[in-house]
């Protein structure tokens, strides 16, 4: 709520399937090829050429539509719209309209501490358009992503926030990557994000006029773009203006949207079944099918975790952040019998390393297992946390497993009480102020005490002796 004004957002979300063929040819897929070497007469859209669907894509479809808790119609309907632009070949796209494969879904999410449902108006099937660029006076045109295939998810408009939008939208992410039916990036366009926006005033029973923003590319520009939008239509209202049904594009340099074309503009795709393609049946048994192999999906195995392994939800939401992470975190949870302590390393030493050097998790220098017995090592008091970070650096150097570290560099934790004993009264008499400063009361001086024992230490006596002889010897 922003005065008495409310927000109205839906979404509409493109996933590129990641099937190996194009929606209705058998023309590769592959990202980077060189301009123009997927295609076909199907892609070109010759005279004659016939499509035929692509039954991956439909069941890679049938299993998003599920996840996103949608009905599946057994009967649903290709359709064409038609436009035209260079890079549509054909004048139309092949697309669904009145009869979607998936409808009435909804995807929850955590907000603000709260389970947020926004609901999915439908999950639908078509193909990408081809890509022109352009060079001063000439345009060149791509068909290698003509025919790729599409689902396109629209949302409800029951998002209220500009960061509930963006947690919507990496929620969907998510799942798709979950799914394994997406590869989600949004550099490359596998993910394109349609932001529809209006405002309304609390009490009023009718929505405002929408303005679609297209092609954004990140989701913090999601929220950015929608944030921008929302103001700006509050202001155009509020100083007398009145909103035009438009479609916008956002400048991520000058955080602002601007007018691509105005409604006046806007196609009329005089939709209708496309003669080419029979409708497509989904039988029940194939749903059942495909629903009994859908995987553990990301807010299932959240609970899973917090459950099994008794993690707070918030490491249980940032470890299912992707599969690859989840699953990293579980082998080293198993194996070290210590998951908060798994947790931990995965999410702060582990993913700050990864995050700088941009290493995939996939290909962590340090496995799952090494990591496990680096945690173990701690547990046996080994060696302590503060050199249990040494040993993590040597890690991620040398291929080597933290036993044999500690060993080769002498990290044991010293354990051996007469020892420690000894540096602890040298740091007592070569402190006379302090020690007269604790016993007067100030208590807080205890931290450094243990401070200094443990870098006389090398940092590798161990914290619970050390504060056991502090304490008994300054009372
Ligand atoms: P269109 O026919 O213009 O494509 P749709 O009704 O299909 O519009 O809706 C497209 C998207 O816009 C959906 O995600 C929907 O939730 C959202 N939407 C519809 N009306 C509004 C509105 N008044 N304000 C914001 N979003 C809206
Ligand atoms: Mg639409």
């Amino acid at each position: 709520m922003i005065g008495d004004w409310k927000p109205v957002i839906g979404l509409e979300i493109h996933a590129q399937l990641n099937t190996e063929s194009k929606m209705f040819s058998n023309d590769s897929t592959a990202f980077g090829q060189g301009d123009n070497a997927n295609i076909s007469p199907v892609s070109l859209g010759l005279p004659g050429a016939l499509p035929v669907v692509n039954k991956k894509a439909i069941e890679n479809s049938i299993k998003t539509g599920l996840a996103l808790n949608c009905k599946i119609r057994g009967t649903s309907v290709f359709a064409r719209k038609n436009y035209f632009y260079p890079d549509l070949p054909k004048g139309y796209q092949i697309s669904q309209f009145d009869k979607p494969l998936c409808e009435e879904g909804y995807v929850e999410f955590h907000i603000n501490d709260q389970v947020k449902r926004v609901g999915i108006t439908r999950a639908h099937m078509e193909e990408d358009a081809g890509k022109s660029t352009h060079h001063g006076d000439y345009s060149l045109i791509n068909l290698n992503r003509a025919g790729v295939p599409l689902l396109e998810i629209v949302s409800e408009p029951e998002i209220e926030t500009p960061a509930e939008a963006a947690e919507y939208a990496r929620t969907v992410r998510q799942i798709l990557r979950f799914l394994d039916v997406c590869d989600g990036n949004l550099e490359e366009g596998s993910l394109r994000c349609d932001c529809n926006v209006s405002v309304m005033k609390k009490d009023a029973t009718e929505f405002g006029t929408k303005v679609e923003i297209k092609n954004i590319n990140s989701f913090r520009f999601v929220e950015k773009a929608i944030d921008y939008e929302i103001k700006r239509q509050i202001e155009v209202i509020e100083s007398g203006g009145e909103i035009m049904q438009e479609t916008r594009l956002f400048d991520s340099t000058k955080n602002k949207t601007y007018s691509m074309r105005k409604k006046e503009q806007a196609h009329d795709y005089r939709y209708f079944p496309d003669p080419d393609l029979l409708p497509v049946q989904v039988s029940d048994e194939w749903v059942s099918e495909i629903k009994s192999t859908l995987p553990e999906l990301p807010r299932d195995m959240a609970k899973r975790f917090q459950q099994d392994y008794g993690l707070p939800e918030y490491d249980a939401s940032v470890l299912t952040q992707e599969k690859s992470l989840a699953q990293y975190f579980e082998q080293a949870a198993k194996e070290s019998s210590n998951a908060k302590a798994a947790s931990n390393w995965v999410m702060v030493e582990l993913q700050r390393e990864l995050n700088d050097k941009k290493i995939d998790i996939e290909n962590s220098p340090i496995s799952a297992s090494r990591l496990a017995q680096l945690i173990q090592l701690i547990d046996k008091k080994v060696i302590s946390g503060k050199i249990a970070k040494k040993v993590f650096a040597f890690m991620l150097e040398d291929d080597k497993n933290p036993e044999d570290i500690v060993k080769e560099k002498n990290l044991v934790q010293i354990t051996d009480e007469s020892a420690l004993e000894k540096m602890v009264d040298e740091i007592i008499a070569s402190n006379p102020g302090q020690v007269e400063q604790y016993k007067a009361g100030k208590t807080k001086l205890f931290g450094f005490f243990v401070g200094q024992a443990m870098k006389a230490s090398k940092g590798q006596g161990n914290p619970e002796i050390i504060n056991k002889l502090l304490k008994s010897k300054l009372g």
